[in-house]
């Protein structure tokens, strides 16, 4: 069995197991369930500070994604996608799919949006019917400053999608005070539930756009308006996966309970580093560090899955590398959710320092005490 302790999926706590064993009912039929099912998106959308609507759907987070541009996206559109790194970039094929005019804003792979720069940018051009971006582009880490970049979009009526996949429960979003119009999450980074659910909160705004589409929406499963009067009609558009959304609410329940959870990770996210950095590992960002990921480069001389292998092998620790242009070029340790504990991350960090000294680097010190010191000073 192996520790994992990658940037999604993460562990899944023995609490969640459990509730995903509880007794299946009809989730069609049970009326019971209808009310499960609400409460539930109705305490996510607290947790979000939002008052609209969430919607658990079955289905990985890429479905979240695609399902928002294919709802909201006709023929000619103008969409902007917003990027800095890969998840940022990759809406670009969702709107081309669903016959958008994409047009890409790019910015430094290494930094936060630049908010500035993007708001020159919009001044001249804002004739864009929704615009895409991503909290946490996961292949770097970056973490984006959403709440003044959907702010700034709002105030040319431009619609936000924003990906937080796996940056919403690492840290307080706050949906309504951002303007933003979809926020999309999925089970398997901080909310530690298995891999198979899309969390969606969208407005009232966001649903009168895809209901005034002048073209029906060019798919079932991804059509955002299927769901939208599932309670009042007391039908969903498909058999909910009732034994992954018991786990979800078994996860929202901790989350509910847990004091200081975007504290703790941040001063987590912090501790692991700084210690990167004493111990003489260079960070892929300059600035924009996310709460959940961490991600250094790979020291010259040194291959990439040589790194991941022998922390697997020696260690029965998984870590991550990375895709697209960062491949082979950086390594991803995942704290978010239940993966970010003392415990775990001593252990990673302590197996990673003799990893990378077998493999002739020269680190300086201890990596697992600068982590330890960080927060027991
Ligand atoms: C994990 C993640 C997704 C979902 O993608 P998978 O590759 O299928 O896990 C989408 N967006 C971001 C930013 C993610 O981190």
């Amino acid at each position: 069995m192996y520790n994992i302790m990658t940037p999604g999926p993460t562990k899944v706590h023995p609490l969640v197991l459990k509730a995903r064993g509880r007794v299946c009912t009809n989730p069609d039929l049970d009326m019971n369930f209808f009310e499960e099912y609400r409460s539930l998106c109705e305490r996510i959308s607290k947790l979000l500070h939002t008052k609209n609507k969430t919607f658990i759907l079955s289905g990985e987070a890429i479905l979240g994604l695609e399902s928002a541009v294919a709802s909201l996206c006709e023929k000619e559109d103008r969409i902007l996608v917003i990027s800095n790194g890969v998840f940022g970039a990759g809406f670009i094929d969702f709107t081309n799919i669903y016959g958008g005019n994409a047009v890409l804003y790019e910015d430094d792979v290494h930094s936060g949006i630049n908010i500035s720069k993007l708001a020159s940018y919009l001044k001249e051009d804002h004739n864009f019917k929704f615009a895409t971006l991503v909290h946490c582009d996961t292949p770097s880490g970056v973490l984006n400053d959403i709440d003044s970049i959907c702010q700034l979009l709002d105030s040319y009526g431009i619609l936000s999608v924003v990906d937080a996949v796996s940056s919403v429960f690492t840290c307080d979003i706050d949906v309504d005070q951002s303007n933003i119009d979809i926020l999309i999450g999925g089970s398997q980074k901080a909310l530690s539930v298995p891999p198979g659910l899309t969390l969606m909160t969208i407005s009232d705004r966001a649903f009168q756009s895809m209901e005034k589409r002048k073209e029906k929406i060019a798919s079932f499963y991804c059509n955002l308006l299927n769901i939208k009067n599932y309670y009042e009609e007391k039908q969903f558009p498909y058999t909910m996966p009732i034994h992954d959304i018991y786990g979800l609410d078994a996860s929202i329940c901790r989350i509910e309970q847990e004091k200081d959870r975007y504290l703790h990770h941040e001063q987590y996210a912090k501790a692991v580093r700084s210690s990167f950095v004493a111990y003489g590992l260079s960070l892929y960002l300059n600035d924009s560090y996310s709460h959940g990921v961490s991600t250094f480069n790979v020291p010259e001389h040194i291959k990439c899955d040589d790194i991941l292998n022998k922390m697997k092998n020696d260690h029965q620790i998984m870590i991550a590398g990375s895709f697209s242009y960062l491949k082979d070029k950086v390594i991803r340790i995942g704290h978010m959710g239940e993966n970010s504990n003392m415990e775990d991350i001593t252990l990673t960090l302590d197996a990673l320092d003799q990893t990378l000294t077998e493999l002739g680097f020269k680190g300086k010190g201890k990596l697992k005490d600068y982590f330890l010191n960080q927060l027991n000073p």
